[in-house]
Order: C-alpha cells, then structure tokens, then sequence
C-alpha cells in the first residue's frame, strides 16, 4: 500500500459561533492541508496520482474559495456587513471550525476523484483536526 501526502499552505479569516475562546473574535491563521492520498495499485508511471495534479484541484479551490476570504457560519451577523462591503466570503452551513474545514475539503477531493484517505487541516502549527471516513 502506497501513500502520499500534498500540502497547501493558505491564509483565511474566521469566527466561531456558540463558543466562547480566541476564535469567537474575527481574527486570521496560516493554514496548513495535508491532502492524504493511497492505493495499492500505481499508474502507468509508477504514482498514485501526479503531486501536481492533486495540486492543482486542491489548490485551485482554496484559492478560488478560503485563501484571503472570511468564513463565517450563514446565521453570523457579520455576514451581511461583508457582503455589503463586497467582501469575499465563503459561507457555510456550520461553524468554520478545522474539523468542519477538513470534512468539507475531503468531500470535495473525493468528489473530484482523488483517492483520498484523509484530509489534515492545520489550524495553527500545534492544532490539527483530521477527517477520514471509516
Ligand atoms: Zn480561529
């Protein structure tokens, strides 16, 4: 059994819901995804799939959505002042929190067909939430 891992490095903006901590305030991290990737078949090439590859479907979609964005629970009352401004704000059905994130990013890949085992969402250097499916 082979497994890669690809990482993404991104900035985002944030608040959390129902919970009283630093995240309760609009604030920022440097986030980190780890794209867990595995087969025990290799291609034509001898890899999983291209690093490149699992790059550019990952990383487009960050750009496009979480990089340089605020992200923020649809009942958040700072939705509508961003919006209002014209600010780009990517918004979901649950507190944007790192397990959330992970969960919402592993669909995503394995949607796009990657062979996905796992997504690593790196909130801060020391807090990591992880997403599998079994
Ligand atoms: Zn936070």
């Amino acid at each position: 059994m082979w497994q890669t891992i690809k990482i993404i490095d991104f900035s985002y903006g944030h608040r959390l819901l129902n919970y009283e901590g630093p995240c309760s305030q609009p604030h920022g991290h440097n986030g980190r995804i780890e794209i867990v990737c595995e087969s025990n078949i290799l291609n034509e090439s001898g890899m999983i799939m291209d690093f490149s590859k699992i790059k550019s479907i990952i990383k487009k979609f960050v750009d496009d959505n979480w990089d340089h964005k605020m992200l923020l629970k649809r009942e958040d009352p700072l939705l509508n002042y961003f919006l209002e401004k014209g600010e780009k704000v990517f918004v979901m059905d649950e507190n944007p929190t790192a397990e959330i994130l992970a969960r919402y990013l592993f669909y995503f890949a394995k949607k796009q067909n990657l062979p996905i085992v796992e997504i690593r969402f790196h909130e801060t250097l020391s807090s990591i939430a992880c997403y599998r499916e079994d």
